[in-house]
């Protein structure tokens, strides 16, 4: 089977996927993959992802000028248009509905919250770029100011973003960024969304290199202390955590305000993670001593061995290729 044959078949595969796991409804999302020499292969406007077959897709050149097929290219094109041109590195790229991450874009409230070490360590943040009118070129304007530095993105009130070195990966990524914002709302109905520290998030981010992750951009950094704004526990430091119960989450979960004048979107991930002062999330040895049995449940770590934090990242990896 021609590259070219085996791709067509794949973009149908991830266009399954995507409506199975209900990313999609009716006629919505897209998927496109470069096909090297100037090409690219792109879903057609109008058919639903669940059901399509490989000789529907289009070939059009990076200005968008269709070279092949029946149908017209999908009515996001521009968007994908300018991801590719952007990201050179990058090979396919996918847009979806997804309806937990999209509640977040609905809500204007970014996925950029230091919570799972296997996000920080593959997508990093998850931002929004601003609302626009789907298919005019207002979308692709902003998409490109976090395209450099960002694999995912949200779609204000509309959708999400996910690119990636090959189209698997690509559509992976919108998996990962629909479970985590998952994860995130459940733990935001339970009342409480422990951070994990600046610090440790720093120590996640050396191991992309470690793991052969590669990430458009570090993470910035000078992120927000939230340690003093009330807002959230912080996981891997007892002292000067403070925690945020039911009641008072919801007024400071979208906040991205406080970042550094420094933190530009377009040269790195910004993520909300407060400084633990030193403290991590992972005991130096396993004889480090635990928090005490008087201390406050609020206030206790949530430990993992090397081994545990290693098999999750190894996990996110996997998932990647
Ligand atoms: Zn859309």
């Amino acid at each position: 089977m021609s590259a070219e044959a085996s791709l067509r078949d794949d973009i149908v595969e991830v266009g399954r996927r995507m409506y199975a796991r209900r990313y999609t409804a009716s006629n919505d999302g897209n998927v496109s993959v470069r096909l090297g020499a100037g090409r690219l292969l792109m879903t057609p406007k109008g058919v639903c992802k669940g059901f399509m077959t490989p000789d529907m897709m289009c070939v059009t050149d990076l200005e968008g000028r269709k070279l092949q097929g029946d149908r017209d290219p999908s009515s996001e094109m521009l968007m994908h248009l300018e991801v590719y041109r952007q990201r050179p590195d990058i090979q396919a790229v996918v847009h979806a509905h997804p309806p937990v991450a999209t509640g977040f874009a609905v809500a204007g409230i970014p996925l950029d919250r230091a919570v799972l070490a296997e996000v920080l360590t593959t997508l990093g943040s998850i931002p929004i770029a601003a609302y626009a009118t789907p298919s005019t070129a207002e979308l692709p304007a902003a998409v490109r100011k976090y395209i450099k530095a960002h694999d995912g993105m949200l779609l204000a009130n509309h959708g999400a973003l996910t690119v990636g070195r090959d189209l698997f990966s690509a559509y992976y990524k919108m998996e990962t960024v629909e479970h985590f914002a998952t994860i995130s709302l459940v733990a935001r109905l339970l009342g409480r969304e422990n951070l994990i520290a600046r610090e440790e998030v720093l120590r996640l981010q050396e191991l992309r290199g470690t793991y052969g992750i590669t990430a458009p951009a570090p993470i910035c950094a000078d992120p927000v202390d939230m340690s003093a704004s009330g807002d959230a526990s912080i996981v891997g430091a007892s002292a000067g955590a403070s925690s945020v119960g039911a009641s008072g989450d919801g007024s400071i979960v979208g906040a991205s305000a406080g970042a550094s004048a420094g933190d530009d979107p377009a040269t790195c991930q910004f993520v909300q993670a407060p400084s633990g002062g030193g403290q991590r999330l992972v005991p130096d040895s396993p004889d480090a001593p635990r928090a005490s049995a008087g201390q406050d449940r609020d206030d206790a770590e949530i430990r993992l061995t090397y081994r545990q934090l290693s098999a999750l990242i190894e996990d996110a990896i996997r998932s990647l290729r």
